[in-house]
């Protein structure tokens, strides 16, 4: 049969920096060298917290800067956003040498990579990321999209920002509840993979929980760089970012049940504690680790006290997990502290 190949290998370089620094934000008409226009996506907290204050900067620098102000929260993450933002740039005469500037958290994020990736087919973004949360996991790795009514991501990209900066100061602002949810992935980063890190957070609880600005920098930096490292290898999430997973298969079947009324850290800190008793059930790993990651996680302000949940529901849940093959899931496990890999298991008691 004739045919005609077509060869499309690609070479593409994505890499990008991202600048951990306190007061950094205030700096940005110096990181805005890739387009001619410019819109900052942010949402109503944030703009009146933020935005207002850092478009009013650009514009002293001459920089032509717009704001797209969405309600806050995962209900915004919809198609339907995606095409009003669209609609509103093309009559804002945005075209493809236009940027966009994700100010907010990770839902701010996940809308602006997603808008960037599919506008005018792609068109370059920045995340400034103003939740512990974006800081140290969302920013960073290039996953955006939108959900569904069936279900959470379903529509989304792989698109890298050009940029990432992160200004610690934003943290000042924000909720405990909204805190904690960036602590637990910070907790989740040293179990899977830094010992040492673990330790420093042990060591450091009092100055985490007071949001100390130079506490913070140091762990922020650390959590980042773990990211980084395992996003480098394997940036489609094809092999060792699985291992990013750890405490969410059971955390988000938790808050799937709990129909998302009890936030992200909470349950995958409650994620963790369930994957390491299987774990030592297992003799995968040791009691005293578990301790230690139990004993971090409650001095961090996760209470031991999970509102009840029926262990069948929740086995039935993770079953539907997308990790699911063969009558068995796979989870990530720690075997101990700075060290994890992946079980195949049924479950079966
Ligand atoms: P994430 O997915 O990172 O948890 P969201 O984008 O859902 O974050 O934001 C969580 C909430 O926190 C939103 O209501 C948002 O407006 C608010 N928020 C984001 N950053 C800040 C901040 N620096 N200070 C106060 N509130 C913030
Ligand atoms: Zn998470």
């Amino acid at each position: 049969m004739p045919h005609i190949p077509i060869h499309l290998k690609k070479t593409e370089d994505d890499s990008y920096n991202i600048v951990i620094e306190s007061g950094i934000a205030e700096k940005l008409p110096e990181f805005l060298t890739h387009g001619k226009k410019y819109a900052i996506i942010t949402d109503f907290n944030v703009e009146k917290l933020y935005g207002k204050k850092l478009a009013q900067i650009c514009r002293e620098k001459n920089i032509t800067i717009d704001r797209i102000i969405l309600p806050s929260g995962e209900k915004t993450k919809t198609l339907q956003t995606i095409e009003r933002i669209a609609e509103s740039l093309l009559k804002k005469g945005f075209d493809r040498g236009s940027m966009l500037i994700a100010l907010g958290g990770g839902v701010i994020g996940d809308i602006t990579g997603f808008t960037a990736a599919c506008f005018m087919r792609g068109i370059p973004f920045i995340q400034i990321p103003t939740t512990l949360l974006a800081m140290v996991d969302a920013s960073i790795g290039g996953k955006t999209g939108v959900n569904m009514p069936s279900g959470k991501n379903m529509i989304g990209a792989f698109y890298q920002p050009k940029q990432v900066i992160i200004d610690p100061k934003f943290l000042q602002t924000l909720s405990d509840n909204e805190y904690r949810n960036g602590l637990a992935e910070i907790v989740k980063h040293a179990v899977i993979f830094d010992a040492e890190f673990f330790n420093f957070l042990e060591n450091n609880v009092k100055k985490i929980l007071n949001r100390d600005l130079s506490t913070l920098n140091k762990i922020i930096i650390q959590s980042c760089k773990i990211k980084v490292k395992i996003v480098e290898k394997d940036e489609k999430e094809k092999n060792v970012r699985i291992l990013l997973n750890y405490g969410h298969t059971f955390g988000h079947a938790l808050e799937q049940m709990f129909h998302y009324k009890i936030s992200h850290g909470l349950c995958v800190a409650e994620g963790m504690k369930i994957i390491n008793k299987l774990a030592v059930e297992k003799k995968c790993m040791n009691a005293t680790d578990t301790k230690r990651i139990e004993e971090l996680l409650t001095a961090l302000g996760f209470s031991e006290k999970f509102p009840k949940y029926s262990l069948i529901d929740l086995q039935k849940n993770i079953q539907r997990d997308k990790k699911f093959r063969n009558g068995k899931n796979i989870f990530i496990i720690a075997t101990k502290i700075g060290t994890s890999s992946t079980l195949s298991d049924s479950l079966s008691p």
